[in-house]
């Protein structure tokens, strides 16, 4: 692949703790010479794995940039064994600006690996996690919730890759999250994820979708430090005590397309099963109602199958084909071995 043009202020072979920068080059009206600027510290201790520890992906999904910057500020290098990259925010414009997609490129981060070295702002940054920093880890963590556009159970969440010696790895990473819920999804929407692209190179990924909506509780942001602190013990790099499971862990799938429900009609949707609840085949998940159209019945979103809602809209109004609910089935006990 072609050389990254991102360059970097942080030395990776570096012992220590080291704030810095990646500068990717671009230009606007005022300025021809600009660079956006992400941060990254990274902490090295000695031998032992490469966590890169990423948040920020969809701009608007907050948690997981408080409990990087966290880790950022709090962490000296004798917590570690072998070395933690983190980057609190990928996607800083969108963070900044309350979006998922970038306003410097229109860019969804999550659709846009393996990225290119001379493409958009989105499309470089992919490209050099593509090339340097996926090849450095050994656990690729991408910390997602369902932004404005969705609310999810707060649930450690994974693909079900095909190798199965990495996938036994991020079965047991994600169960140390903690979340009572741990969730295997497909992708309904697109490709080029950062997740599928760190799997196709043999990492351990672990993901999560930590709630959603504009309100953040304290509980999720306690799951998501907690549990971002106990997948790094868990795999030996930070150093401590794993914490003890709360509940026995619940597993859930969604790797159905019918799984994921969409709006027939746009239109104002309401909402009628609480997030985490259970459903039945062809139970009524919410309605959809027409303002301009007091005369018509509003249309009904039905449940596919019996199973838990793990996650609904966000916004009540919504657009013909926006995913207005996903519902998850147990996941059968030979898949986890
Ligand atoms: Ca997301």
């Amino acid at each position: 692949m072609q050389k990254s043009q991102i360059h970097s202020t942080i030395d990776w072979d570096k012992p220590g703790k080291q704030h810095g920068h990646l500068y990717i080059p671009y230009s606007y009206n005022l300025a021809g010479w600009a660079n956006l600027m992400v941060p990254v510290t990274m902490l090295k201790n000695g031998a032992g794995p490469t966590a890169l520890v990423l948040a920020g992906n969809h701009g608007d999904e907050y948690p997981g940039q408080v409990a990087i910057l966290r880790l950022a500020r709090e962490l000296t290098p004798d917590n570690i064994r072998g070395r933690v990259i983190l980057i609190p925010c990928l996607t800083i414009p969108a963070s900044k600006a309350m979006t998922r997609l970038s306003p410097l490129d229109g860019k969804n981060f999550n659709r846009v690996f393996p990225g290119n070295a001379s493409g958009t702002v989105s499309e470089m940054l992919a490209h050099f996690l593509t090339t340097v920093l996926f090849p450095l880890a050994d656990i690729v963590i991408d910390i997602h919730t369902g932004g404005r556009s969705m609310d999810f159970v707060p649930c450690a969440t994974m693909h079900l890759v095909d190798d199965l010696a990495q996938r036994r790895k991020m079965i047991e990473g994600t169960e140390a999250w903690n979340s009572d819920i741990a969730f295997m999804y497909a992708d309904v929407a697109g490709t080029g994820l950062l997740p599928v692209e760190a799997e196709r190179q043999g990492k351990i990924v672990i993901t999560t979708e930590m709630g959603g909506g504009e309100i953040v509780t304290p509980a999720v942001h306690r799951l998501t430090q907690n549990g971002l602190r106990n997948v790094l013990v868990h795999f030996g790099v930070l150093r401590g005590d794993k914490a003890p499971r709360p509940k026995p862990v619940r597993w859930v799938q969604a790797l159905d397309r019918e799984d994921y429900r969409f709006a027939p009609e746009s239109g104002i949707y309401e909402n009628l099963i609480e997030c985490g609840s259970g459903v039945a085949t062809g139970q009524t998940v919410g309605l959809i109602h027409f303002l301009e159209r007091p005369d018509r019945e509003p249309v009904a979103v039905t449940a596919n199958a019996a199973g838990i809602v793990i996650a609904t809209r966000g916004p009540s109004l919504v657009t013909q084909g926006d995913c207005v609910a996903c519902i998850a089935h147990d996941v059968p006990a030979e898949v986890l071995g």
